[in-house]
């Protein structure tokens, strides 16, 4: 991937003037480091961006200009990418288990948050600096996210309580840490988590130094943007409502609410086969969340010369570029009946989870970045 210097005014006026061939990210610096502003004025807290979603120069770049100074990391080489575009960065460790090697690196780098999930691996950390935090990392069954987080991470509400009182004891600051499941459209999974870090502390005798809510903050992913304000808001009240005067300060650490709206991906048909579409990108490349999350609307499908296509649209079997024939999105996708080979397929919303989980399997995967000023739907409904 290389990122491309020029500057044009919107997607379709790249898309009508160079006709690529290959996928193309079409980034909007102005909207990332708008979402970064609104993330700072309106989060009740301290921002933290989880690199994970969208690891590459030109975001953290932005990030950083849009006053972004915090960063959730999750292993050395995320903690080398923040440290050459900031090299004072405040680096947040909350991969909850770690080899030894990685506890050094992470000492090294001067981490000031870790987060841990179960005994063995606050043990594994040492003697920390004093002063260090140590985020003890809740999991609840709580259904809110695209897919469940806790699945995989998290101790449970007993396990907290006991590993909150052993922090307390070995004097470091004690905070809570959960993360509500990606695209996390329900504000009531962050209550409930609130609720229960609240409860938790409570019966370990502890006050916490911060409460971090974690990632899960949606992108756009239908017609109507997420209400990111009124997710800030509840996560407010339910703060206070659940710790009332004595209540820790917030840390969010967005990855996908981020980024992901700032970025649409074009994508070229390369045939249509008996009713099947053939696209020059796919699951082993950045449409590989789509295998995850199932399918997204707000898809645009345009003419060679950027025309909108306007046909009722039919459900389409849609497969990638490669030879593999597990190279096929799960579900099909309703595009216009007059799709034909040479148009394009605008995805909007792709910065999160796109260009880093892309393979270059069977030569493909690979996409440009095109800077772009705008990516509102205005400067699109022009080409119609
Ligand atoms: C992945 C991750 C995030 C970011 O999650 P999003 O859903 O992209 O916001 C935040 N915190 C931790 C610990 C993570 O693992």
């Amino acid at each position: 991937m290389q990122t491309q210097p020029a500057f044009w005014p919107d997607p379709l006026s790249h898309l009508r003037r160079t006709m690529p061939d290959d996928p193309v990210f079409y980034h909007s610096p102005q909207a990332l480091q708008a979402r970064a502003r609104f993330f700072l004025d309106r989060f009740p807290g301290l921002v933290t961006y989880a690199v994970k979603a969208n690891d590459r120069a030109e975001v953290l770049d932005n990030l950083v200009a849009a006053g972004i100074d915090s960063f959730d990391v999750a292993s050395p080489a995320e903690m080398a990418a923040v440290r050459r575009v900031k090299p004072d960065a405040v680096l947040h460790y909350h991969n909850p288990i770690r080899t030894p090697s990685e506890i050094a690196e992470g000492r090294a780098q001067g981490v000031a948050s870790w987060s841990v999930d179960c005994m063995a691996e606050l043990e594994k950390l040492g003697d920390l600096p004093e002063g260090s935090e140590i985020a003890v990392r809740l999991k609840l069954a709580v259904k809110g996210g695209a897919y469940d987080f806790g699945s995989k991470f998290g101790a449970t509400p007993d396990e907290a309580e006991a590993l909150l009182r052993e922090v307390a004891r070995r004097g470091w600051r004690a905070s809570v840490t959960f993360h509500p499941g990606t695209q996390c459209e329900a504000a009531e999974a962050w209550a409930a988590y609130i609720g229960a870090a609240a409860e938790v502390a409570e019966r370990a005798g502890v006050r916490l130094h911060r409460l971090n809510v974690g990632g899960g903050f949606p992108g756009r992913r239908g017609a109507e943007a997420p209400d990111l304000g009124a997710i800030f808001d509840r996560i407010a009240a339910e703060t206070r409502k659940a710790f009332g005067e004595d209540a820790p300060a917030h840390v969010c650490e967005p990855g996908r609410g981020m980024v992901a709206d700032s970025f649409h991906l074009a994508l070229r048909v390369r045939a249509v086969r008996n009713g099947a579409v053939f696209l020059n990108d796919g699951i082993y490349g950045n449409l590989t969340e789509l295998r995850d999350l199932g399918p997204m609307s707000g898809i645009r499908a345009l003419s060679p010369e950027g025309h909108a296509r306007h046909a009722a649209p039919e459900a389409r079997i849609v497969f990638g570029p490669t030879c593999d024939s597990l190279d096929r999105l799960p579900e099909p996708l309703p595009l216009p009946a007059d799709l034909a080979e040479g148009d394009y397929l605008l995805f909007p919303s792709m910065g999160a989870y796109s260009q880093v989980l892309a393979t270059q399997f069977n030569g493909y995967g690979a996409a440009r970045v095109v800077t772009v000023q705008d990516l509102s739907g205005a400067a699109l409904d022009t080409g119609g």
